[in-house]
């Protein structure tokens, strides 16, 4: 089963919605849908990318955090914990 795409419309970026690294704008922090398998942050320099496990996405600053420096093109397929 694919992630609800209506779901995927509304979630955001974590670190980018709250908290000291709260971005500005009406809807900082939109996530674009890679490899079906990952949500890439849009802001630019955030390069958090948080993986979609058992079809969940888990939007965990933490998790986003581990991914910032890996290139897109080099995300693996997300293993569920
Ligand atoms: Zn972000």
């Amino acid at each position: 089963m694919p992630v609800d795409p209506e779901l995927l419309k509304i979630l955001r970026c974590p670190a980018c919605v709250s908290g000291p690294t709260r971005r500005e704008g009406p809807d900082p922090g939109r996530l674009e849908l890679v490899k079906d398998t990952w949500l890439v942050c849009q802001e630019e320099g955030c390069g958090r990318k948080y993986p979609i496990k058992d079809d969940i996405p888990v939007m965990l600053i933490e998790e986003g955090d581990k991914w910032r420096d890996t290139p897109v093109e080099e995300l693996p397929v997300p293993v569920p914990d």
